[in-house]
């Protein structure tokens, strides 16, 4: 069994990437005309601009633009493609916000209504830990909890399980605990980073346009506010994940726009490790005039936004949302990553998701092989990697995906 290390900026990738995308775009010719000056663009490592975004947003050929990506991809990583053994443990459901798209959060009074206490939180996960090496932890913005709480529940974490690693709170939660302690969101990030907590998941970017997020998540912190406490993550020493909720009321030119600024942050500070992009998922939650995503278009968002962030690494397909057979043909537009074993998991579950959540290690690589790919287990950082040595299970013949 191979294993290597990274730093949390390369993240896994080859070192010579920029160089082999030439290798892997060439000849220019191969690709069809509105796409050759994108092409020449990525082997001259320029960014491409928002134009560029709208002409593959918008282009005839989806598989052309799955491609693409895909060389992109395969330069960076060759066909390996990664993945974690990890729980996700949401501490509570209960939140003093409404997002229209969230089927997950629950006034105090409700019937379902949740909160774990820090030994609750410990004990859910003692359940897991001989399987798994990272907890994700999101929730409600909780009316009562401080930072007093979170400081708790992550270093009883480290002391009970010092092998997991902690990727917890979004953007919104840290502002809320800011609030909730009056303390700066900086000082919150600190605090939380001395208690162990590892590194920050993506979620809550939504879409970063104030007038979308004005209709689809009122109160949640501002397209800047997102942008602001995730590089003052990065600046603590905290990698972050960032995200984007697509399929709601947003336009194409909004999408673009809203990789070019996650892009501009990680020009700064390097701290971004995965983009995720994910649909809207409708079911029992509120928002009737969402314009979803089929298909195809999950499939194309993530080849635009691998092509699109030339300077983040990863690009996960986020198999909890999407689900496991769009996952795997993810692979081959662009995506390297496909999240984490998951033995438990209620906000995608609550809003429609059927991704099953009993996955060990070898069923994740036996996806992964399915797609033409080699498994690569990571950790929660992406600097920790090994070779993942399949369990040999009686022959099932798999048709071919790709070369
Ligand atoms: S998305 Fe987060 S902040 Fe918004 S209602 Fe749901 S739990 Fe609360």
């Amino acid at each position: 069994m191979e294993r290597w290390t990274s730093d949390t900026v390369l993240a896994g990738q080859r070192s010579d990437w920029h160089k082999a995308i030439t290798t892997h775009l060439h000849p220019i010719e191969q690709w069809s005309k509105p796409l050759q000056s994108i092409a020449t663009k990525l082997t001259n490592q320029q960014p491409l601009d928002i134009d560029d975004g709208i002409l593959l947003l918008e282009h005839h050929d989806l598989h052309e633009i799955g491609q693409m990506a895909h060389a992109v991809r395969e330069a960076r990583f060759g066909n390996m493609a990664f993945f974690n053994a990890n729980v996700h443990v949401n501490q509570t459901n209960i939140c003093v916000l409404a997002c229209r798209f969230c089927a997950f959060r629950r006034g105090p009074k409700a019937k379902d209504a949740y909160a774990l206490s820090v030994q609750d939180y410990v004990d859910d996960l003692g359940t897991y830990a001989d399987y798994v090496d990272e907890v994700h932890s999101v929730g409600g913005l909780h009316p009562d909890w401080t930072i007093e709480h979170y400081e708790a529940m992550f270093s009883q974490t480290r002391a009970a399980y010092p092998h997991i690693s902690i990727k917890a709170l979004t953007a919104v939660e840290v502002k809320h605990l800011a609030q909730q302690s009056s303390i700066s969101t900086k000082t919150v990030l600190r605090r939380l980073k001395d208690s162990g907590l590892t590194s920050l998941p993506g979620g809550g970017a939504e879409i970063l346009d104030d007038d979308v997020r004005a209709i689809i998540c009122n109160g949640k912190e501002s397209s800047d506010e997102y942008l602001q406490i995730h590089e003052e993550a990065h600046d603590v020493g905290l990698p972050s994940n960032c995200t984007m909720l697509f399929g709601t009321i947003e336009s194409n030119l909004q999408r673009i726009q809203h990789m070019i600024s996650l892009r501009e942050l990680q020009s700064k500070t390097g701290g971004f490790q995965c983009f995720v992009p994910y649909p809207f998922l409708p079911d029992s939650s509120r928002l009737p005039e969402a314009q979803l995503s089929t298909g195809s278009e999950i499939l194309r968002t993530i080849a635009v936004s691998r092509l699109m962030l030339d300077n983040i690494p990863h690009i996960k397909a986020y198999r909890m949302n999407i689900g496991d057979h769009v996952a795997e043909l993810a692979l081959q537009f662009g995506a390297d990553d496909i999240d984490g074993t998951v033995q438990k998991e209620s906000i995608m579950h609550l809003a429609g998701s059927t991704a099953p959540l009993d996955h060990d290690r070898n069923k994740l690589a036996r996806l992964i092989q399915d797609a033409g790919c080699t498994p690569i287990l990571r950790n929660t950082t992406y600097t920790s990697f090994e070779t993942f040595k399949m369990i040999a299970v009686p022959t099932r013949k798999s048709l071919p995906m790709a070369r």
